[in-house]
């Protein structure tokens, strides 16, 4: 599966340093080793940790949400804000990809790059935030214990996080490729 990304240019990040990041960011939350994150959840009760904001809006235009990493505020569109309660993998996904926005591109300091040799790093902020999306819903320890307790499908990867069927291959085709 093909997808071309068209952030702008940022510092550039390999997958290793950003499963590093979303370790982090996990726990700055108090969130490590939990499966099936509480998106939702870290909206309400976990975001002010990082001193960030969000709103909801009926319209975003052709967005289903936006990061201002200057006004520390995300906007999330109302389908997409509703999807987070009943589960819907690509709302999750969607929000977590905002996250990673803040915690790439804006004031945070999570993104403390150290150099990861041979590793191909990538300068698309979009191919970014997704990559985050994809290690904060399926952290590399999680997806290391599923995988060794017999996992090897997409479906399996969708029950245990809570993912849509597009995430869960993505996420199993890095696994696969690079053992994170
Ligand atoms: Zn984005």
């Amino acid at each position: 599966m093909a997808r071309k990304y068209t952030g702008v240019e940022v510092p550039p990040l390999s997958i290793v340093d950003i499963s590093d990041i979303t370790r982090k960011a996990r726990e700055s939350l108090g969130l490590e080793g939990v499966w099936q994150l509480d998106v939702a959840g870290v909206l309400e009760h976990k975001l002010h940790n990082w001193g960030l904001d969000f709103e909801v809006c009926d319209d975003l235009g052709s967005k289903e949400a936006e990061s201002f990493p200057d006004k520390n505020l995300i906007k999330i569109r109302s389908d997409v804000y509703d999807g987070l309660f009943v589960d819907d993998g690509r709302s999750r996904f969607t929000v977590c990809h905002e996250f990673g926005h803040m915690a790439m591109h804006g004031e945070l300091s999570l993104n403390r790059k150290k150099t990861v040799k041979d590793t191909p790093c990538f300068k698309d902020s979009e191919w970014q935030a997704d990559t985050f999306a994809s290690f904060m819903l399926m952290p590399t320890e999680l997806m290391k214990k599923l995988i060794m307790d017999g996992a090897n499908s997409a479906s399996e990867v969708v029950d245990a996080f809570c993912v849509s069927n597009a995430a869960a291959e993505a996420r199993l085709r890095i696994f696969d490729k690079r053992g994170i």
